[in-house]
């Protein structure tokens, strides 16, 4: 039955769906979003995409009784919601035994990962189910609580940015009760564990502990202040404003024990994360060239609490047993490390058990899920934006590699599926231009001719120790095989590829070393001296097996996964979120009129000169094609909603 939206304060304004506009322009479309939001209407339609615009305080039409009034209905009777768009996938599902998946898109602090918890909320309310399945939807929704621990982290853009991406699908029976499921990680944002920006933190969880432990296990695990610990201290930040630690170090727990995961399991992790915070704070010193441990009382807290030795830790932190050729013989030879080294080697440790501890967080909410591998599912894809950073590196590369790839399904999915039913259909029709971006897909991935990918796999397995010159062979080599293709350029020091949301200028330092990404060998056999089993079990590699063919390699990892992703999505009938951040300030009713100012490098946010000249300005500082844009006597107009979003983006970076 169709809610009576009168009996409540929702003013409904402006337009439901954009394509009831007079003229589905940019400027009508941002002036459409801008009435509704200001009278409180987060959601609007652009045809099959929601785009929900971040609100920054509690709305009061996400309660029980809207699930109830979305539930079965179609998406005209109500005003467009989430749970219209969950409710519709769930229906779509169950009627034409499909299954479903959502991309949720938008940059940082849109509000991706809010909306999808909405949908998993919504799904859980309105399946229904035995005891068995209410422990399943438990897991499902007490995912997010103990994920968002280990994998978010308050950012500048943030207070609560996911520094993972994740696709969850659950997996229902022919009645529609859920049944299982899986979690997928992409690419945690590992480097946050041993430095972060001013005014951002480190993951949730250290805080979490530091707040949350108390008595006896706050003295076995060393806790003090956050200010003692090196990991958390380089960026000043300790609280954040709506995160309460306490509160959320016993919701972590409780999401533990859902997980099913033992007391001991429990202390384990725990050990780890405090592990990881002493592990920091082990400091180096120069002694006739090589690294010493400054202060060595430093080093009895971390071993302690890892399970390993004291002076093994120094020694394995200090020097590195490596292969050495000699007229045709291999040696093993012990080289000391310098400060540098010794530094690097400890954040490497550092990160390695952070990322497995995550890994193998994830892999209890699998083990709990137990995939089922039914016919029915519905998959709900949050994962970060295309990144455009004034500098980006390989991390850069392998995000706007996995949004090209999306984008390709958006491609596929939609509008070739469009104009192939008008043509079918005979209906005239002018054919919509757009960007089939296959071909920068390739340019990245592809194996005959090599691709970049490929390039720099080979560059990282002939070049053995990744010693210096290997990016700046890379670099040639990258130069010799791609640079002629119309989307790469090549520069001092780096690469630009031409992506479909826009230019990006990649600098080539540290690839080849980000790519192997392998731990020495030194520190997998320190972890493996464990007195704790569940630390062993982190590090199963076989160190004295060589590896058959090439070892893995990062970019290898994040392909074979996108690839995978690809897959699963194109097995689905696909629905889009797009998220909104109406301002910087994370302030509620607040529009920004003019943010995209900001996004002028030389100039800053306050242009003085003549107002078109400052519009070009912007255009050309975030590589915005002249034949992309028209000036018109008041306003810009803007041809594709992409580049719209690259504005967005790119503003965002600043
Ligand atoms: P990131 O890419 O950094 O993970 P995100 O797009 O996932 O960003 P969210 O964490 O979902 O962003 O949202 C950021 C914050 O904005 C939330 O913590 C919340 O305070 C607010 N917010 C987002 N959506 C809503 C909403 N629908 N209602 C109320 N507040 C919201
Ligand atoms: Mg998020």
């Amino acid at each position: 039955m169709p809610y009576h939206w009168q009996s409540t304060n929702i003013k409904q304004s402006g337009v439901d769906d954009m394509v009831l506009l007079p003229k589905i322009q940019e400027a009508a479309i941002v002036d459409n979003l801008k009435k509704r939001y200001m009278d409180d209407w987060i959601f609007t339609y652009i045809g099959p995409v929601l785009i929900s615009v971040n609100p920054f305080k509690q709305m009061s039409y996400f309660t029980d009784k809207e699930i109830e009034i979305y539930q079965g209905t179609a998406q005209y009777e109500n005003p467009p919601h989430v749970y219209a768009l969950a409710d519709n996938m769930f229906r779509n599902m169950l009627i034409e035994r499909e299954r479903q998946c959502v991309i949720i898109s938008g940059e940082s602090g849109a509000g991706k990962t809010v909306e999808a918890k909405y949908i998993m909320h919504f799904l859980a309310k309105v399946s229904g189910g035995g005891p068995r399945v209410q422990h399943i939807k438990d897991i499902i929704l007490e995912s997010n609580p103990l994920l968002e621990a280990f994998g978010n982290a308050k950012t500048m853009r943030n207070n609560n940015s996911s520094r993972f991406g994740k696709y969850v699908e659950i997996e229902f029976s022919t009645g529609g009760e859920p049944v299982g499921g899986k979690v997928s990680n992409f690419l945690l944002e590992k480097s946050r564990v041993v430095s972060q920006n001013s005014n951002e933190r480190n993951f949730h969880i250290f805080y979490q502990l530091i707040a949350g432990v108390d008595g006896q296990l706050r003295e076995n695990l060393g806790l003090t202040s956050p200010d003692y610990y090196y990991y958390l201290n380089q960026s000043g930040s300790y609280v954040v404003d709506g995160v309460n630690d306490k509160a959320d170090y016993q919701e972590t727990l409780k999401a533990m024990g859902v997980m099913e995961i033992t007391d001991e399991g429990q202390m384990s992790v725990l050990q780890i994360a405090a592990g990881i915070l002493h592990l920091g704070n082990i400091s180096f010193v120069e002694h006739g060239n090589y690294a010493s441990v400054e202060n060595t009382d430093y080093l009895d807290f971390p071993a302690f609490l890892l399970g390993v030795s004291p002076q093994d830790v120094q020694t394995k932190l200090t020097s590195r047993i490596m292969d050495s050729k000699w007229g045709g013989k291999t040696e093993t030879i012990n080289v000391t490390l310098n400060v540098e080294q010794a530094a690097y080697t400890r954040d490497a440790l550092a990160k390695a058990l952070y990322s497995r501890l995550f890994d193998y967080l994830v892999g209890t909410v699998n083990k709990a899920l137990q995939e089922k591998g039914t016919d029915l599912a519905i998959g709900i894809l949050d994962i970060y934006g295309f990144e455009i950073f004034q500098k980006n590196g390989f991390e850069q590369f392998c995000i706007n590699y996995v949004n090209e790839k999306l984008q390709q399904i958006f491609i596929e999915l939609t509008l070739k599926a469009e104009q192939e039913e008008y043509v079918q259909e005979g209906i005239k029709w002018t054919a919509i231009d757009y960007f089939n971006n296959k071909i920068v897909c390739e340019l990245i991935e592809s194996k005959v001719p090599p691709g970049i990918m490929c390039i720099l796999d080979d560059v990282c397995a002939t070049m053995h120790a990744v010693s210096e010159g290997a990016d700046e062979t890379l670099m040639q080599k990258l130069c010799g095989a791609v640079g002629s293709h119309q989307h790469y350029q090549d520069v001092s020091g780096g690469f630009i590829i031409h992506h479909y949301a826009g230019k990006v200028s990649y600098d080539g330092d540290g690839f080849c070393e980000r790519n192997r990404d392998v731990l020495f060998n030194d520190l997998v056999l320190l972890m493996q001296s464990s007195e704790n089993p569940f630390i062993c079990s982190l590090f199963p590699e076989n160190v004295n097996q060589q590896t058959r063919g090439r070892p893995s390699t990062a970019s290898n990892k994040i392909k074979t996964q996108a690839n995978k992703l690809v897959e699963t999505l194109m097995k689905c009938t696909p629905h889009y979120i797009r998220c909104i951040k109406p301002n910087e300030t994370k302030k509620a009713n607040d529009w920004e009129e003019s943010r995209y100012a900001i996004v002028t490098v030389r100039h800053g946010p306050k242009w003085r000169g003549e107002p078109r000249q400052g519009i070009a300005h912007i255009m050309q500082s975030v590589s915005m094609d002249s034949d992309q844009y028209q000036l018109g006597k008041t306003k810009v107009f803007i041809k594709a909603p992409e580049s719209l979003f690259l504005l967005e983006e790119t503003r965002d970076r600043k």
